[in-house]
Order: C-alpha cells, then structure tokens, then sequence
C-alpha cells in the first residue's frame, strides 16, 4: 500500500518517479507589466496571477493523470482553503472520483499555526480499500497534513497520496512532503483563491501577500 510521503519513508507501493513538478512563484515585481493587475488593494504583493494558477492547475491535473492512470479515485478536500483548488483541479481531471471533505480547526484570525491542528469534521465516505488523493491549499508547518495521513491511513486505503497547492518549505517543523506541488512560496502570509484571513479574501482570483497592518481584525464590522 501507499503510504504518504514523510520524507521517502515507510513508502511501500513502488509508484514511477515524478517529475520534478514545483514551479516556483515569481515575483509580481518580475511580471511583464501587462500582467500585473491589481488583484486587491490590502495585497503587499501579488505573487501568483489568476491565470498562472490556471496553467498550473492544468499541469497538476496531468501529473495526477499520469500517477492514477484511468483507476477510480477518492479526493478528501481539506475545507475551506482548498476549496477552489479542489473545485478547478477535479474539473481538469477525467477519472472516475468521489469526493469528501475534512475540516481541520482554522488560524482563526492569526497569521501563523499555534499548537495541534484539531479535526473539526471528519469524512462521510468509506475509504477502505480506496486509493485517495489528499488535496490542501497549503503545506506550512506539515502539521495538518500530517494529522490528517494518519486519520486515513488508520482507515486502510488502498493507497494515500497528497496534493498541495503552496508549498511554504521554509516553515516545516514535521518531516513531510507533498506528492504533488504547485508552487513553492516564500515564507509569508498569503491570501486569495481560496485561502483566508479571518475568513475574507477567499474570493481573490490570484494569490497575494496580505499587507502586515491588514493582518488584523480591528476595525471591522459584522456583515
Ligand atoms: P500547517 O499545519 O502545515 O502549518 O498549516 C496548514 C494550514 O495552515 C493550511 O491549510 C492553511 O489553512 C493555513 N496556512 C498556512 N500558511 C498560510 C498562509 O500563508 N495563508 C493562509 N491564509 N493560510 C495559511
Ligand atoms: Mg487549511
């Protein structure tokens, strides 16, 4: 059985090798003037454009193609942050799938993991014996995704592989990679297509460093 990747250990499914397949964000400051849209007026930074995520979601999609084959698979969504994510990748891919959803406890409205990840909300699915596909917008500390390989594993897949849209490799405390990456980012806080602070920003097409004096709640109003 597969298991996920804790830095090339406990691997037992013999699975072809990968191509190297992290692109890294360029900085917007690099970006053809054409490109650099303004995306939101509390963004430092825009590191990755609507359209680069695009062209990377499609690339992802066929390194996922190539890892399954044309076999049914199960994907567990960590929620909210990958949703978007998830939502456009699954659209790209032709297998047959299923899909379920995690959530794990939130940053609340800080801006860096505190202590243990809690499961919030678990699976629905049975997924013994089913090859699942792990998807979560970013890998930080390794924490989450950590807890939530052990949760499926003690659930007997068939296989567990782990897709991440950001990898921030510079803030990891446990040992784990993803199998699939889009983007290696630098180590700071990022918002937009589908990743949060305090629950806004979701809605950014692309993904941006949050403004340091935008990393707090005061000031607004319920609505
Ligand atoms: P980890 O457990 O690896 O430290 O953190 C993973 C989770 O932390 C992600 O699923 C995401 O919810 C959150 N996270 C980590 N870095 C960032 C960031 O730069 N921006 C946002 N919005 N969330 C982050
Ligand atoms: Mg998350």
């Amino acid at each position: 059985m597969r298991r996920p990747n804790f830095r090339r250990a406990r691997r037992t499914e013999k699975l072809p090798a990968a191509p190297p397949s992290v692109w890294l964000a360029a900085s917007f400051a690099a970006m053809p003037k054409s490109k650099r849209t303004s995306l939101h007026p509390d963004l430092a930074e825009v590191l990755l454009t609507e359209a680069q995520i695009k062209r990377r979601v499609k690339s992802i999609a066929r390194e996922i193609k190539a890892a399954y084959g044309d076999s049914e698979f199960t994907i567990i969504s960590l929620i909210n942050g990958a949703v978007l994510f998830t939502a456009d990748l699954m659209r790209e891919i032709d297998n047959p799938v299923r899909l379920d959803c995690i959530r794990v406890s939130s940053y609340g409205t800080k801006t860096k993991s505190i202590g243990t990840p809690q499961i919030i909300h678990s699976l629905t699915l049975d997924i013994k014996k089913r090859h699942v596909l792990l998807i979560d917008d970013i890998l930080d500390t390794g924490k989450t995704l950590k807890l939530v390989s052990e949760l499926i594993l003690k659930l007997h897949p068939a296989s567990l592989r782990t897709c991440v849209l950001l990898d921030k490799k510079a803030r990891r405390e446990v040992p784990i990679e993803a199998d699939f990456v889009g983007f290696e980012i630098p180590d700071k806080f990022v918002v937009g297509y589908g990743l949060d602070f305090a629950e806004r920003y979701r809605n950014l097409s692309g993904i941006g460093v949050l403004k340091p004096e935008k990393q707090t709640t005061a000031g607004w109003s319920a609505g």
